[in-house]
C-alpha cells in the first residue's frame, strides 16, 4: 500500500495527539508531536533565563542559541510512545507543566524558532509514512500532505480534558487557570504573524466536542482508508 503524509492540526488540548498517536500505531507510521518540540525550546529558554520579568522573550539571545538546542525523540518501551529529549535529556514530563504551557506560544511566534523546527519536521517526513500533529502542519510544514485533518472543540471541553489528563498523571491542576491558558494560546496561535493557526483549505474539519476517543479513532481510520485508496 502506498505511504502517505498525514497532517493533524487544531487548537490546544483538543485531543489531536491522542488521535494521531493511536492512528500511527495502528497503521505502522511514525508519529511526531511538533508541539513537544516548541515546548522543549520553551523549557530551554526558561532554564537559560531567556524571559524578561514581563514575560517577553529575549529574542536575540534565544536566536543565537538555536544551534545549541537539539530535540530528538526516543521510544519509551513502557508507553510504546516517543518521549521528547532536549540535548539528550528526557524532558517528556517537564515540558507538559503549566509553566511551559503558559510560555510556549510567545516562543512559537518567533520566526527563527519556527524556521529551525519546520526544517527539522520536513526532514523527518521525507520518506512519508508519517503522522504529524501541530498547528501549521497542513499549511506550512506539509502543504502537499495527502490527508489533512483540522480538529476543534469548545474551549471549556478542551480545558476539562487537559485538567483530567494532568490530574490523572498526579500533576497539579486548576481548571480556571487551564481554561485561561487554553484561551490565551488559541488567541496567540491564531493571531501571530508567522504561520498562524488556521484550517488549510483542503483539510477535513472534525469537531470532537461530543465524541468519545474510540469514535474519533474510527472516524480517523475511515479518513485514512479513503486517502490511501484515492
Ligand atoms: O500541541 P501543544 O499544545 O503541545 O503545542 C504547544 C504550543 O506550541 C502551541 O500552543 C503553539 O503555540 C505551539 N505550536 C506551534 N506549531 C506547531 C505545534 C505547536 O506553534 N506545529
Amino acid at each position: 500500500m502506498k505511504k502517505i503524509t498525514i497532517a493533524i492540526d487544531g487548537y490546544s488540548s483538543c485531543g489531536k495527539s491522542t488521535m494521531a498517536k493511536d492512528l500511527a500505531r495502528e497503521i505502522g507510521y511514525v508519529y511526531v508531536d511538533t508541539g513537544a518540540m516548541y515546548r522543549a525550546v520553551t523549557l530551554y529558554a526558561l532554564r537559560k533565563k531567556l524571559f524578561n520579568a514581563d514575560g517577553t522573550v529575549r529574542q536575540q539571545e534565544l536566536e543565537a542559541q538555536i544551534p545549541n538546542i537539539q530535540i530528538t525523540f526516543r521510544l519509551n518501551p513502557k508507553t510504546g510512545r516517543p518521549d521528547t529529549c532536549l540535548n539528550g535529556e528526557n524532558v517528556e514530563t517537564s515540558i507538559r507543566n503549566m509553566e511551559v504551557s503558559s510560555r510556549v506560544s510567545p516562543i512559537a511566534a518567533i520566526a527563527a524558532v519556527r524556521q529551525a523546527l519546520v526544517a527539522q519536521q520536513q526532514d523527518m517526513g521525507k520518506q512519508k509514512g508519517i503522522v504529524m500533529d501541530g498547528r501549521d502542519i497542513g499549511t506550512a510544514v506539509f502543504p502537499d500532505a495527502e490527508l489533512k485533518i483540522f480538529v476543534t472543540a469548545s474551549a471549556e471541553i478542551r480545558a476539562q480534558r487537559r485538567f483530567d489528563e494532568l490530574k490523572g498523571k498526579g500533576m497539579e491542576a486548576n481548571f480556571d487557570d487551564i481554561l485561561k491558558n487554553v484561551q490565551e494560546r488559541d488567541y496567540i496561535d491564531s493571531h501571530r504573524e508567522v504561520s498562524p493557526l488556521r484550517k488549510a483549505a483542503d483539510a477535513i474539519e472534525l469537531d470532537n466536542s461530543h465524541m468519545s476517543i474510540p469514535e474519533q479513532k474510527e472516524w480517523l481510520m475511515e479518513q485514512f482508508r479513503k486517502a490511501v485508496t484515492a
